[in-house]
């Protein structure tokens, strides 16, 4: 069976692959469509490491595999090591930082409720966006990872649970490193893997992406009928106290974004979460949570505030839980239900971005579109 690609063509990643199109790169080498089945089990099911080993595949499917997937061949196999694994000290958080096999990293969290585990997944190295407070964007924009790259992530979260024997994983967050809709087409690819039935089987409904608020991705969200939740980071109601936070709002201003968040709302029916860093002194006031109330008038949405976790490179400090309440309770006045995320696993550099600015010390590079 002669390999599907010529030696001198990139070779591409099977986790990169869709069932469909792993079906199609496989009868475009002789082999029948029903192979598919057992090697995407292989692959997203099993999480195998070694596709050489499987004794139980048949003939033609390990023929394939020896012909087909290694160094020097048309395909490989996404499995990152952890070049980091760190738990806190509460024994409910876990982190890893990845190596690509550019020497990249990504971190992975692995948060841990009883009896169920979210993993929040990187979606770009590095983030374009430069949000002031959040050492993903202070270190800009390295490149966009691949599908098989962010399959990869939760396939090393199941796997860490299997090792410790835990309940598998249940639902899963676009909130690591990077803009999840300025790589749109590889996290939808990714997303469509991960949720697929026959293999990892986390369904949409599962599944929540955060976005900085990229107009054009969330109306093509809503266009597309995507089956996902959608999580839209504000952390300011007026366009300047946001610009400021968020140098990505002079491109997609304040205004659009709501319109935005409006149309996505009527056309999917959809609860919208709306995420909020709370910063001392900065937008944790009773006046900042009426001006959000109001902002947000007629939207069914849900408001996640997130006290700061310190950066390097931000000298803002994280609202006080008495502080943080008072904001609660204005927005629960107005209607609007919300809820403040616990600073879990602080001692691991759980924000986003801080376990690969500490281990590499890395000097911000220029933010690159
Ligand atoms: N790029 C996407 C998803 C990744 S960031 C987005 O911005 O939504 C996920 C969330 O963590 C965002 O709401 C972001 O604003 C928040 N965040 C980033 N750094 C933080 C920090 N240092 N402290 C608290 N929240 C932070
Ligand atoms: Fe990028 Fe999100 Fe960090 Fe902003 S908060 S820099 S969009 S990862």
């Amino acid at each position: 069976m002669p390999p599907v690609a010529a030696a001198n063509t990139t070779p591409r990643a099977l986790h990169d692959l869709t069932f469909g199109e792993l079906e199609r790169a496989l009868v475009a080498s002789g082999l029948r469509p029903l192979h598919t089945r057992a090697l995407w089990r292989a692959l997203h099911r099993d999480l195998t490491a070694d596709l050489g080993a499987r004794a139980d595949f048949v003939p033609p499917l390990q023929r394939w595999i020896a012909e087909n997937v290694g160094v020097g061949r048309p395909f490989f196999a996404d499995a990152p090591a952890a070049s980091a694994d760190i738990a806190s000290s509460d024994g409910l958080t876990r982190k890893f930082l990845l190596r690509l096999n550019d020497n990249q990293s990504v971190e992975t969290v692995l948060m841990g409720f009883t009896g169920r585990h979210t993993a929040c997944l990187s979606t770009q190295a590095g983030c374009a966006m430069g949000c002031v407070f959040c050492a993903t964007g202070q270190m800009g924009f390295v490149r966009h990872l691949r599908p098989g790259e962010i399959v990869a992530q939760v396939r090393h979260a199941q796997l860490a649970l299997q090792a410790t024997r835990q309940a598998g994983l249940r639902n899963l967050v676009l909130m690591g490193m990077g803009e999840p809709l300025h790589n749109y087409d590889a996290v939808m690819t990714a997303l469509e893997i991960i949720s697929d039935r026959r293999g990892l089987n986390i369904g949409p409904s599962r599944i929540t992406i955060s976005t900085v608020g990229v107009v054009p991705g969330i109306l093509r969200l809503a266009e597309e009928k995507r089956p996902y939740h959608l999580a839209v980071s504000l952390h300011g109601a007026t366009e300047a106290e946001r610009s400021a936070l968020v140098p990505a709002s002079r491109r997609w201003p304040l205004a659009e974004l709501i319109a935005a968040c409006r149309a996505y709302g009527a056309e999917t029916g959809r609860r919208i979460f709306f995420e909020w860093t709370l910063i001392e002194g900065v937008n944790d006031s009773a006046a900042q949570a009426e001006r959000l109330a109001e902002l947000l008038a007629g939207i069914d949405a849900h408001v996640n505030l997130i006290p700061l976790n310190p950066t390097g490179g931000f000298a803002g400090t994280p609202t006080r839980s008495d502080a943080a309440k008072a904001f609660q309770q204005v927005l629960q006045a107005a209607g609007f239900p919300s809820t403040v995320r616990q600073r879990r696993g602080i001692d691991v550099a759980a924000g986003c971005g801080q376990l690969r600015a500490e281990k590499t010390r890395e000097r911000p590079l220029a933010a690159a579109a």
